[in-house]
């Protein structure tokens, strides 16, 4: 196994804007970490770049301590799990896991050592008569991972292997892939545009925007520290809600009414909060029902009027629209077409507990724990707290 280290990774497709523009990344050995990003976000170009089927314009690609920018995929000993698992249909499930086995001439003795361990670990040896169009998803990217065990591959690389899948299945799937991948502690990277498989599977996540890395972080620091906009909307889900913020001192004056903020989280943004707006960011999840929160509990609260309630059971989402002033409107509209869409400009989501009496048309008092919102420069996008 090994680890890979990407160095100012650059790739230029002709003249126009960069695919992926000066990436560094320094994966461990063992380690699992994902590529997530939007739709043309360019983490299929790096990971096809550390496979070697995309050239490297420049920047240095290292796999162990060799550095591999001009050698062959074939030479680079990665074993790449494709969407559609890449098998051959008319060969048994021992044949296909034996395949690269056979491509390098080995024995007759070794292929059946080396198969027969490899579907005892994949839980396949049941399986190994049978044709990949009898096998279920889970069962085929088995095979395939069976496949990339053979060879003593040094890493595993997905490229969206669950994208095809349903709901379900790709539940399963995600849980199957995390087990094995720890039971084999082989170094893996993993590109997905969606977050809640960025959040499940990796050690890191790496979340890349036209090309550039906005963070690399575990799945909690992504989570609760956001370095920028970008990430802070990206991940979670309902998106976190963006408003416009006028902070003097601890207080910050947002859309519905005035809330307190720490001390520690005022200094930090007292420089860049005397120039004016910051846009404020609060998960849904830190928003409740003030009439169930415990009154010794700190926050604080405002009255609103709520548009839409839907009521999960456990938990409900109240909907509360607002208008974004002009002062920030560019900055939200910007923010909705990088992450494809969302409708962060007109409306705050809140989550309630599922025993909050809130409905539809009430103007009710919602209550915010304060102290766990960002602020962010609305110009840059950075994170201020
Ligand atoms: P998706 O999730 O849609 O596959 P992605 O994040 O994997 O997107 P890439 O496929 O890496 O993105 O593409 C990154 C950018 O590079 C996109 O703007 C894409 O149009 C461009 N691109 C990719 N391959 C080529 C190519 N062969 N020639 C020219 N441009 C390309």
């Amino acid at each position: 196994m090994a680890s890979i280290s990407m160095k100012n990774i650059v790739k230029k497709y002709g003249d126009g804007f960069p695919a992926v523009n000066d990436v560094s990344i320094d994966i461990a050995d063992g380690e699992f970490v994902i590529l997530v990003g939007p739709s043309g976000c360019g983490k299929s170009t790096l990971l096809r770049m550390i496979v070697g089927l995309e050239d490297i314009t420049s920047g240095d690609m290292m796999i162990g301590d060799r550095k591999v920018n001009d050698l062959a995929p074939r030479d680079r000993n990665l074993a790449m799990v494709f969407q559609n698992y890449a098998l051959y249909p008319h060969l048994t499930v021992f044949e296909n896991i034996a395949f690269p086995l056979r491509l390098a001439g080995a024995s007759d003795s070794e292929v059946t050592e080396k198969v027969n361990a490899a579907s005892k670990t994949l839980e396949l040896d049941e399986h190994l008569q049978r044709k990949p169009g009898n096998l279920s998803g889970g069962q085929r990217q088995r095979v395939a991972m069976g496949r990339a065990i053979v060879r003593d591959a040094d890493a595993f690389l997905f490229d969206e292997p669950l994208s095809n899948l349903d709901a379900k299945l790709r539940g399963q799937m995600r849980s199957e892939i995390s087990r094995l991948q720890k039971r084999l502690g082989i170094t893996t990277v993993y590109v997905t545009h969606d977050q809640t498989e960025a959040m499940t599977l990796g050690d890191r996540v790496a979340v890349l925007k036209r090309g550039i890395l906005q963070q690399l972080a575990s799945p909690r620091q992504l989570y609760t520290n956001p370095g920028n906009l970008f990430v802070a909307g990206f991940i979670g889900s309902p998106p976190m809600n963006f408003l416009p913020a006028k902070v003097s001192g601890t207080s910050v004056e947002l859309p519905f009414g005035t809330v307190q903020i720490p001390q520690d989280k005022a200094d930090k943004v007292s420089g860049a909060a005397a120039n004016g707006l910051l846009m404020a960011g609060i998960r849904p999840e830190h928003f409740e029902d003030a009439a169930v929160v415990d009154a010794a509990r700190e926050g604080s609260t405002f009255r609103a009027k709520v548009d839409v309630v839907e009521w999960l059971g456990n938990e409900a989402y109240a909907y509360i629209p607002f208008e974004a002033p002009d002062e920030v409107r560019g900055q939200l509209e910007q923010l909705e077409r990088d992450l494809d869409g969302e409708s962060l400009r007109t409306q705050l989501v809140v989550s309630l507990d599922g025993t909050s009496r809130i409905a539809e048309g009430d103007e009710a008092e919602i209550w915010v724990d304060s102290s766990k919102m960002h602020l962010f420069d609305p110009a840059t996008g950075e994170n201020l707290t």
